[in-house]
């Protein structure tokens, strides 16, 4: 089994093989090695390529479960994707007892604080939601090492752009982040120009 080869934790190989992932994907296999290595990546792949766990591998066999703040944020484009990705990472951190929460527009508010105020070690939501959580104090960005920025041209088409850019100028500096977008249109290369230094390209 080739994620084997990546030295990863039990907990996360156990999860990996709990959820029937016997070998690595394409894309995993080009992400994983340099997001483990602290790499920022700018990757263009479409779903239905493993492109969660891609990140999710990496980004929950670094978080350590004792500190109690995010660790990780990842911004969706929709409240659907927020939801199904947040179960992914639940998934594969759930051996290490990981918590993830999801953050999306269009429902209560206060329902969300309270999860957030518990242990949450990882935060999937859309942007607009994540930055009224932010102004509201409700999510804490000091302790967050990792920044997926999922389905950039779909977040574009949606208008979170500015929003996205928001997130991106006001995470810790050191903070790694991953961009993942099916196309790399102009808007999206000159996202990636700006705000994303020294990152790896990697081409599906
Ligand atoms: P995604 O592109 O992240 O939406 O993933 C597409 C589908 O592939 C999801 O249903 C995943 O559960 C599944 N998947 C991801 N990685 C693997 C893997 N290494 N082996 C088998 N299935 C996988």
């Amino acid at each position: 089994n080739e994620f084997n080869n990546y030295r990863l934790s039990e907990d996360i190989l156990e999860a990996l093989s709990g959820l029937g992932y016997r070998e690595p994907t394409r894309i995993q296999r080009e992400v994983i090695p340099p997001m483990l290595a602290g790499k920022n990546v700018i990757v263009k792949a479409p779903t239905g390529s493993g492109k969660t766990a891609a990140f999710a591998i990496p980004i929950c066999e670094d978080i350590r479960w004792e500190e109690n703040a995010p660790q990780a944020l990842v911004l969706e484009p929709t409240r659907e994707l927020a939801v199904q990705v947040s179960e992914e990472l639940f998934h594969i951190g759930r051996k290490k007892r990981l918590k993830s929460v999801a953050v999306f527009g269009g429902f209560p508010i206060d329902k969300q604080i309270r999860s957030l105020r518990q242990k949450s070690h990882i935060v999937t939501g859309t942007p607009g939601r994540m930055m009224d959580h932010l102004e509201r104090g409700s999510l804490k960005l000091a302790k967050v090492e990792w920044l997926v920025i999922d389905e950039a041209d779909l977040m574009l088409d949606m208008g979170f752009i500015d929003e996205v850019k928001k997130i991106l100028s006001l995470v810790p500096a050191g903070c790694r982040v991953s961009l993942f977008s099916a196309t790399l249109k102009p808007e999206i290369q000159e996202l990636a120009d700006g705000y994303i230094p020294d990152a790896d390209l990697v081409f599906q």
